[in-house]
């Protein structure tokens, strides 16, 4: 019997583009546009998009 292996799946931290702090996980489900999150560490707004 042949076992079916599900997709893994992979998660991966999207990190702040202007000082490179994690800002949140998604995985390679994941997908979004237009998103805006404020990065604590900068305290500029950054627009996501997966
Ligand atoms: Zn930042």
């Amino acid at each position: 019997m042949n076992k079916i292996k599900k997709p893994q799946l992979l998660r991966k931290w999207y990190r702040c583009p202007v000082c490179g702090c994690k800002l949140l996980i998604y995985d390679n489900t994941t997908s979004c546009a237009n998103v805006f999150i404020k990065c604590r560490t900068c305290k500029k707004e950054v627009k996501i998009t997966i």
